[in-house]
């Protein structure tokens, strides 16, 4: 399947989730068992060859698409949530919004001190919530070999912010 026909599997919604926003909509895609096989072959295309010790997923349609990854490398997944949703006990990372803050969680102990890891969202825009990601990962010791994306919407910069971190940072597919 071409780029072109992965890209027209995202369907956009006006207004969503506020007026003026042109919310990307991966669920078309994954509904679409073709289409979501093609984009995991190109995030496994992207993320094999540097060979992660862990998979990273940032909640929530980060969850999908990195197990889809893990499984498909044959390696571990890690859920990287928001503030409370985490069962035992956390590190976390406050990080600011357009308006207020928020706060990624990871459990304790599950990502180890060295290791490898890929951190894998659905989309980035302005980069806010993987850099805040990648930080807490820096904190627990870890080496984030790349942030990989399903969607990138070049115009936000987030790709860049996150490159100026330190962090090597790839899309599948751009919305201008
Ligand atoms: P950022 O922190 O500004 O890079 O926003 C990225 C985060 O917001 C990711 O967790 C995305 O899932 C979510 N997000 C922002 N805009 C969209 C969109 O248009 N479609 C899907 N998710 C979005």
């Amino acid at each position: 399947m071409s780029i072109d026909s992965l890209t027209a599997l995202v369907r956009t919604i006006p207004d969503f989730p506020k007026p003026g926003i042109q919310f990307r909509d991966i669920t078309t895609l994954l509904a679409d068992g073709p289409g979501l096989a093609e984009l995991i072959d190109q995030m496994a295309k992207v993320a094999g060859p540097l060979d992660p010790d862990l998979i990273v997923g940032v909640e929530a349609r980060g969850f999908i698409l990195g197990a889809a990854l893990a499984l498909k490398l044959g390696k571990g997944f890690v859920p990287v949530r928001k503030k409370g949703k985490l069962p035992g006990k956390t590190v976390g990372i406050d990080y600011v919004l357009e308006y207020g803050t928020d706060r990624l969680e990871l459990h304790e102990g599950q990502v180890p001190q060295g290791a490898r890891v890929l951190l894998v969202d659905d989309l980035i825009a302005t980069g806010g919530t993987a850099q805040a990601a990648a930080r807490l990962l820096r904190e627990q010791g870890a080496q984030v070999l790349m942030a990989l994306f399903a969607i990138d919407l070049p115009d936000l910069g987030g790709l860049a912010a996150l490159e100026q971190d330190g962090v090597p940072s790839r899309a599948i597919l751009l919305f201008e």
